[in-house]
């Protein structure tokens, strides 16, 4: 069994008067903080899970937000002030997700950048032809959602997102913190175990901004093209996607 310091596991003084981390880490350092935090942090409140993430990996970590809400973006403004908050401008979004982008900007605590995949929608029709996302998805999600992350994420060894086990079957396994073998970084999943209901109660408490499209039946958003609204009783992602297969951008896999 691999014995790790507990100061490399981010363990030694979890308040904001520890130095923030600026240097790198190789993978071995970095999987080692993964196992460490996802034993440590297994059931702990999501603030907690924060306070970790950015406390272990200082300027070399952010937070990534597809701006549907701003939950998760809200509660690392309050235990990390200043924190980087990664939003992927694929061109494609509805001016409601664009909307909660700049109220974040605002009148949060964070420091929001908005990453663009290389080519523009003009640039990308001329390419490949009009219309990619309905044609090859994956391919158009590559262009714009995948390379943009791995670019946006050169600059940091750890990010978190706003996945929930309670989404979709695909995410029911979703752990609070993991080593990603493919992104060689830490992922941070700190509402992971939050239902619907905690997320509506923390959006309540703190008055957190939320997607008006959530109140026009929408139920989960995405780019305009591959999103529609959801039925009743439908699982809250079968509106991404539904004229395919697919069921994940690529970002989460
Ligand atoms: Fe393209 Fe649709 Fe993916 Fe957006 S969600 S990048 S429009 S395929």
């Amino acid at each position: 069994m691999t014995v790790v310091a507990a100061s490399n596991l981010g363990l030694v003084n979890l308040g904001f008067s520890q130095p923030a981390q600026t240097g790198r880490r190789s993978r071995a350092e970095l999987e080692a903080l993964a196992a460490g935090g996802a034993a440590l942090l297994k059931d702990a409140p999501a603030e907690e899970i924060a306070r970790w993430a950015a406390t272990t990996f200082g300027e070399r970590f952010c937070v990534t937000s597809s701006m549907a809400d701003a939950v998760v973006a809200h509660v690392f403004s309050r235990v990390a002030p200043g924190v980087d908050v990664v939003f992927l401008d694929t061109g494609l979004h509805f001016p409601e997700t664009l909307r909660v982008r700049d109220i974040v900007a605002q009148t949060m605590n964070v420091n929001v950048r908005s990453i663009r995949p290389r080519k523009t929608v003009g640039q990308q029709d001329g390419e490949f032809g009009p219309r990619l996302f309905a044609r090859s998805p994956d391919e158009c999600c590559f262009l714009r959602k995948v390379e943009p992350l791995e670019r946006a994420l050169s600059d940091y060894d750890s990010w978190a997102t706003g996945l929930r086990r309670d989404e979709s079957p695909t995410r029911a396994n979703t752990p609070v913190v993991a080593f990603d073998p493919k992104k060689g970084k830490v992922k941070v999943n700190p509402i992971a175990a939050w239902t619907q209901s905690d997320v509506d109660s923390y959006i309540a408490r703190w008055n957190v901004p939320v997607n008006e499209l959530f109140k026009k039946g929408y139920g989960s958003i995405g780019c305009w093209p591959c999103t529609r609204r959801t039925k009743a009783g439908e699982d809250p992602r079968a509106g991404r996607w539904a004229m395919f297969e697919k069921t994940e951008c690529g970002l989460h896999v």
